[in-house]
């Protein structure tokens, strides 16, 4: 069976991108890149060091020369992968709240996105990748094969965000994660540079009232018919 040779997923927090890319990926045997995590990782190391997010030539400097590397799962903690950052496991503490609040100021940086985005279109343009992220069909990889935007309503995405935290053993309330994905919606769609959205070319899938396996197949079909075309 062949398949198209860069995929894009791009769509809104909590829109089931990582769960179905990770899965196509190993069905696949792809590459499954998460880019969101690079600017967590630039987020992560830029409140590590004490740097004032709001100090925007401090930010950018970070990420021109920030190391940040992807591997394997090393551990059976729920994981998808390990992310290092200048060699140190850093991937659980991507996924803290201080990191949630400020990754989207960070991610609006004309030039933390400039070389982000370098590292990003290098490996894709290798092939047999699936991306992930909010520019990926528009800015990072227009070339795609086939460009995918996952989407669902902002209450159901809170609510799976609520229920993988609880699943994890955090102790969260709902109307906080709410307030704080809506947040996040707004400045990643409202930025000047890369603003989220789909594709002219992209299909659209909303994912309220779908399964992980509705996806998945709505997916293959779209992949087989792009190889078609
Ligand atoms: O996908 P995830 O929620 O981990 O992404 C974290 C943040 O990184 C997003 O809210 C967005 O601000 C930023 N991001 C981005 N462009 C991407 C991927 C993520 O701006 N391609």
């Amino acid at each position: 069976m062949s398949y198209p040779k860069i995929v894009a997923i791009d769509g809104p927090a909590a829109s089931g991108k990582t769960t179905i890319a990770n899965q196509l990926a190993e069905r696949w045997k792809y590459l499954f890149f998460d880019t969101g995590v690079m600017y967590r990782a630039v987020t992560w190391l830029a409140l590590e060091k004490q740097i004032p997010i709001k100090d925007e030539p401090a930010v950018s400097a970070l990420a021109e020369k920030i190391q940040i590397d992807i591997e394997p799962s090393s551990k059976d903690d729920g994981r998808e992968y390990d992310v290092l950052v200048d060699g140190v496991d850093v991937t659980w503490h991507l996924r803290s709240p201080k990191v949630d609040a400020k990754v989207s100021k960070v991610s609006a940086y004309p030039a933390v996105r400039k070389a982000l985005t370098k590292q990003q279109r290098r490996i894709g343009l290798r092939g047999k990748v699936i991306m992930v992220g909010r520019d990926i069909g528009t800015v990072v990889l227009p070339e795609a094969d086939l460009k995918i935007f996952l989407d669902a309503d902002v209450d159901e995405r809170a609510r799976r965000r609520f229920n993988q935290r609880v699943d994890r053993g955090e102790r969260v309330e709902f109307s906080k994660i709410l307030k704080k994905l809506k947040k996040r919606d707004k400045i990643d769609s409202t930025r000047e540079i890369a603003p989220l959205c789909a594709a002219s070319d992209a299909v659209v899938i909303n994912t309220d009232t779908l399964s992980v396996i509705d996806v998945l197949s709505e997916i293959e079909k779209y992949a087989q018919e792009s190889i078609k075309d």
